[in-house]
Parts: C-alpha cells; structure tokens; sequence
C-alpha cells in the first residue's frame, strides 16, 4: 500500500478530531503531504471517524487527482492542496467546524489575542480570510477558499500563524506534520473559548502587550527557544 506510514499518521489524526472533541458527525478533516513524492494523504469524505482506517485513506496528487483509494477524498482537498502548494514548509492542514472558533469565524471575527495561551501557538490576532466573490464560489469553491487563506497570510510566515478562520464557514490549521495541524485545532478551539468567556467577563479587554506576545511566541518558536525539554 502506497505510504502506509503517512497513511497511518493521518488516520490518527483524523481520529483525534473526534477524540479532542472538535467534530460534529463528519464535519472536519485532516490531511498530510510527502514532498518526496508530492502525494497528499487525506481522509475520506463523509466517513464517521470511528470507522477510519489507514487503508481508507486516500492518495491525491497535486492536481487533486485520486492516485491510491477506493473512496472519495473529502471535499476540502482542494483548500488542503492549495495550502500544500503555497506553503512549502508545511507538512499537515486541519479542518473542524469546531464550537468557539466557528462561531468567532460566523461573527466575521478575527480571534483576538488576549492571553499567552494564544501568544505560544498563533503569533498575534488570528485572521479572518476574506469574503469569496459569486463566481469564485460557482467554479472552484474549495480552491478559491485555499487561494484566500494563502492571500490572508501574505508576508507571514506560515508557522508563525498556524491558522485562520473563513467567515461564516470555520477555521483552517497546519503544522510541520498532520498532528501537529490537529495540535494547533485543538489549541484554537481553546484559546477561541477562553476568549468568548473573557469577552462575556469584559467586552474591551486590553489585549496581550506585543512585548508580552513576542516573548510568549519567541520562547518557543525563536531561534533561542528554551521551552521544554533540551
Ligand atoms: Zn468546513
């Protein structure tokens, strides 16, 4: 079977959606690529997560063509395939309808960044992508919705905000791997919720100072990181 070992990551973290709580019925996917290769492994569409096996996966090339698979990948590959094309460092993309996070993406709100929680993953406010136009949603929804997410991010580099929320629809993570992107789902779903019910306590909350957030951000992600583990 064709890359079983990414199959099996993928799997997994398809699974983890369920797990982590982030999933309603079938609403949310994983995906993986293999630069080597230029295949994307990702989960198959409409699927219950408890019935996901590493076989069922499926292989794409980059034109989002069915390479190794019986089933129909899950109709967000094309954002998924967009993602992989624009961001060369990215390895993993997540997508949930996931509570607090949706319901700041159907608000047409940017999550704001009000606490380190949020300064360790996403450095600064996380974006809301862009309204698409009537046509971009008749010919090539999934793609276009890619092309806005790529657009959003522009002059950021990818890892240093791991995500964004498409108004009215969700949000969209990635990372270096595929359980890196269901890390960075789980971590916006809760820092999307604690900023609901810091907004509920104070509707005009200061916000993270920026020296505050750079600190948070750099202890991590910064060429002298020191969090964790040597
Ligand atoms: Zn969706």
């Amino acid at each position: 079977m064709m890359l079983s070992a990414l199959r099996e990551e993928v799997c997994a973290a398809n699974v983890g959606l369920q797990r982590h709580g982030l999933v309603t019925l079938t609403w949310g996917n994983v995906s993986a690529i293999d630069r080597d290769s230029g295949r994307v492994v990702i989960k198959p569409s409409g699927v219950p997560y408890d019935q996901l096996t590493p076989a069922s996966m499926v292989v794409l090339d980059l034109e989002g063509a069915v390479i190794d698979g019986t089933l129909s990948p899950s109709v967000d590959a094309p954002t998924h395939i967009r993602l992989y094309a624009a961001f060369p460092e990215i390895g993993g993309v997540a997508h949930t309808h996931s509570r607090y996070a949706t319901a700041f993406a159907q608000a047409c709100r940017e999550l704001p960044c009000l606490g380190t929680t949020h300064a360790d993953y996403f450095h600064g406010p996380v974006p809301l992508t862009r309204q698409l136009t009537r046509d971009e949603v008749d010919q090539q929804y999934e793609a276009a919705t890619g092309n806005a997410i790529v657009e959003c991010l522009e002059g950021t580099p990818a890892l240093h905000m791991p995500g964004v929320l498409v108004p009215q629809h969700g949000p969209f993570t990635w990372g270096h791997t595929a359980e890196e992107a269901l890390l960075h789902a789980v971590v916006l779903e809760e820092v999307a919720a604690l900023a609901w019910h810091a907004l509920a306590l104070n509707s005009h909350p200061a916000g993270l100072p920026g020296h505050v957030l750079a600190k948070h951000h750099e202890r991590k992600h910064g060429a002298d990181a020191y969090y964790g583990q040597k």
